[in-house]
Order: structure tokens, then sequence, then C-alpha cells
């Protein structure tokens, strides 16, 4: 049995930001990984997006390490040679009544400490994204896209670098709470004793916390699986900036947007709906909804658009449910001193890891 000081579980960008973090003054930090490689799952199957940190409600976890994470990432990525641009965003109002509501947005993001946000009328719009109807819009400048396979290649290998170790192949089946810590077990028998146990498994938070002894039920802490899917199209636009509109009322997603990725290729999505299972199939079905839902903002051409990629939102909030935050929490109050447990870690997940990191290390 090894014994370590740290012990993170999950090497998705979250994992990797708090270990390569840690490592930096800790000699003994360890992460273990379930599958052959890091950023197998979520990390690697969403926008790429660094967000504003305009959607989320005032002092909310959400809003606070979005924005910090946020200058924490432009600053890493530029450090680390890793591919970025801050293209900015257009979020679009297309009839009189979402004006409201984008005004509404702008004040709750200038309240989250985003300040650089500009209204601009028909013609602004027309001026900068000639394709798309709007009836008003609000440019977000800091809004930006990355190369996030680049970005978590760079945490590992800073985490390394400082004396970090990192298993794959290495899937924590069971833990229990000693005197000395917390003894874990993972698929291939071995076990570890860890002071401190990171939960940052993404998708499979739920089962770990389940593993210490927590009932996540009725801790409010069930976690629901949020499927999301994406359409490429061939179709050539003359845009610079991601174009998004109004968000859905509910906070369930940011609504079928339009990105670009560094090579200039554009994507239609996330959509978003409940699943039961962990499979990232693509449904067809859903086409039509891309259709109907991008048309309002932007003319497209059905027959240049072509299943892409889809993703996974590990959820606390449910269908039907308004906002739920990130839990981001050390559980000496639930009898488990010295285990950290981060659960719902959608969107801004991937802007906010960073910040994320340092929060975490408060604890420790
Ligand atoms: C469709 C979509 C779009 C998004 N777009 C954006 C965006 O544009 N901008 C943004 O900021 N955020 C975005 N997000 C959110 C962001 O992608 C996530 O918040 C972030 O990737 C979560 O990272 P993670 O490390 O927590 O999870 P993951 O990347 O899922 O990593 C968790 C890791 O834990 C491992 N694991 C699980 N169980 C075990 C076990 N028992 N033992 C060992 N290892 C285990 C898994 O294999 C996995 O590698 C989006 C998310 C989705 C789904």
């Amino acid at each position: 049995m090894e014994e370590v000081k740290i012990l993170i579980i999950g090497a998705g960008c979250v994992g990797l930001a708090i270990g390569e973090y840690l490592s930096r003054s800790c000699d003994d930090v360890v992460i273990v990984e379930k599958e052959a490689s890091y950023g197998r799952h979520t990390s690697s199957r969403n926008s790429e997006v660094i967000h504003s940190g305009i959607y989320y409600p005032q002092n909310s976890l959400k809003a606070e390490l979005c924005i910090r994470g946020r200058e924490l990432l432009y600053h890493y990525l530029a450090e680390n040679n890793v591919a970025h641009r801050k293209c900015g965003k257009l979020v679009v109002a297309v009839s009189e009544p979402e004006i409201d509501a984008l005004l509404e947005l702008q004040a709750n993001g200038i309240c989250n400490g985003v300040t650089d946000l500009q209204i601009l009328d028909v013609d602004q719009c027309k001026e900068l994204a000639p394709e798309v109807k709007a009836v008003k819009g609000m440019l977000v400048p800091c809004t930006g896209i990355m190369d996030t396979h680049g970005f978590m290649r760079a945490m590992k290998i800073n985490f390394e670098a400082n004396d970090g170790f990192l298993l794959f192949d290495t899937e924590v089946t069971a833990i229990r709470k000693t005197a000395e810590g917390y003894l874990v077990t993972f698929n291939n028998g071995e076990q570890f004793l860890t002071e401190t146990l990171i939960n940052a498994a993404g998708l499979e938070c739920e089962t770990i916390a389940a593993l210490t002894g927590i009932d996540t039920k009725a801790a409010g802490l069930k976690l629901h699986w949020c499927k999301a899917e994406y359409f490429k199209t061939t179709q050539k636009f003359q845009l610079d900036k991601l174009i998004y509109p109004m968000p859905d009322p509910t906070g369930m997603y940011l609504g079928i947007h339009l990105t670009l990725n560094l090579a200039g290729e554009v994507r239609f999505g996330p959509s978003a709906y409940y699943v039961d299972d962990l499979d990232y199939g693509m449904d067809e079905k859903y086409k039509q909804d891309f259709i109907d839902s991008v048309s309002q903002y932007l003319n497209i051409d059905p027959d240049k658009l072509h299943p892409d990629d889809t993703g996974i939102r590990p959820k606390l909030q449910a269908a039907g449910e308004g906002f739920r935050d990130f839990y981001i929490k050390e559980e000496s109050h639930r009898g488990l001193p010295g285990f950290i447990n981060l659960m719902g870690i959608e969107s801004p997940g991937l802007t906010s890891c960073l910040a994320i990191a340092r929060y975490v290390a408060e604890f420790i």
C-alpha cells in the first residue's frame, strides 16, 4: 500500500488544474484516471469557449470562479504557448420582447464585474456580423476560444515537471475512511492511503461521493446527465465572432449558438436533453430542432450541416429545476475531513478550472 498526501480522482481539466497548482507547493500529489489518457470525457467534448461570466447569478461560485478563472486562463495560455484567440462574441435579441432580457443580461454581467459590454443597434450588429438577424445585440469582447487539448497537455507537463504523479487506467472502486485518512482501492486491486482526497470525477462525481458514504440524494447532490450535440457546417459566413441567442430562461443551457474553432470552422450547438446512459452516439433526430433554433438568428443551408461531436453535462440541476451552482466543499461537516468534493462542474468549468484549483487549495 502506497501512502500519499493528496490524491485527486479524475484527469479532466479540473483534476489536472488542481493537481498542477497543488504540485507547485506540495511534492506528494497523485492524480488517478480510469481512462488510458487525460481529458477523454467532458473536457474534450465541449465548446472550447473562454466565457465572460455574464450569465450566472451574482455572488454565485459560477460567476466568481468564471471571472477569476478567465483572467488566469488567458495568462496561462499565453505563458505556455497554447493557441487561443480573444475573438469576442455577440449575443443577439431577435425580437422586441427579447430586448429587455438582453438589457437584464448586460446589467447582470456588469454586476458580476464584466464591465466591457456594449449594446449595439441593428446597424452596428449588421456591421459586425452581416448575415446575422438581430434587432439589438450585445458585444462581449472578453470572450475567447482556445485549444483545450493543448491546455490540458500543458497542465500535465507542468504537473509532472513539479514531480506530480499521474496514473492512467486506474479506476477508483472503493473508498474507506480510516483514522489515518482515506484508503482508496483501484480496479487493479492496489490501494493508496491519502490524507486529502479530491473528487474531480466529472460525470462520475456522484459515484465517488457515494463511495465515501455520502447519501447524495438526501444531501441534494443527485447528479443528472444532460446530453449535448453539435453540427458542423461547410457553409461560408463573414463572421469572426461567436454568435449566441438569448439563453434558455430556465438556465438549463445557453441556447444553440454558433462557435468558431481556431481553424475558423463554424459549428452549431450544443443542444440539451437529459439522458440516463453515458452514450456519446449522435442522434440525428434532433437535426430539425437545430435548424429551427439557428434559423431564428441566421439563415443556414440544412444540406451543409453535418453531425459533429457530442458531450454530456454533469448537472445538479434536474429537469424543470432552477439554477444550481457548482458544489465545491470540504466535507468535514459530514464527518469526512480532508475529503474535498466537487460536483456539478458543468459549464463554465473549463473557463473556471484554474480558479477552482485555487479555491480548492484554500481548504488544504
Ligand atoms: C457540451 C458542453 C459544452 C461545454 N462548453 C464549455 C465552454 O465552452 N466553456 C467552458 O468553460 N465550459 C464548458 N463546458 C463545461 C466543461 O467542459 C466542464 O465543466 C469541464 O470539462 C469539466 O471538467 P472535469 O475535469 O470536471 O470533468 P471531466 O473532463 O469529465 O473529467 C473527469 C475525469 O474523471 C475520470 N473518472 C471518473 N470516474 C473515475 C474513477 N472512478 N476513477 C478514476 N477516474 C475517474 C473520468 O474518466 C474523467 O477523465 C461544457 C460542457 C459540455 C458538456
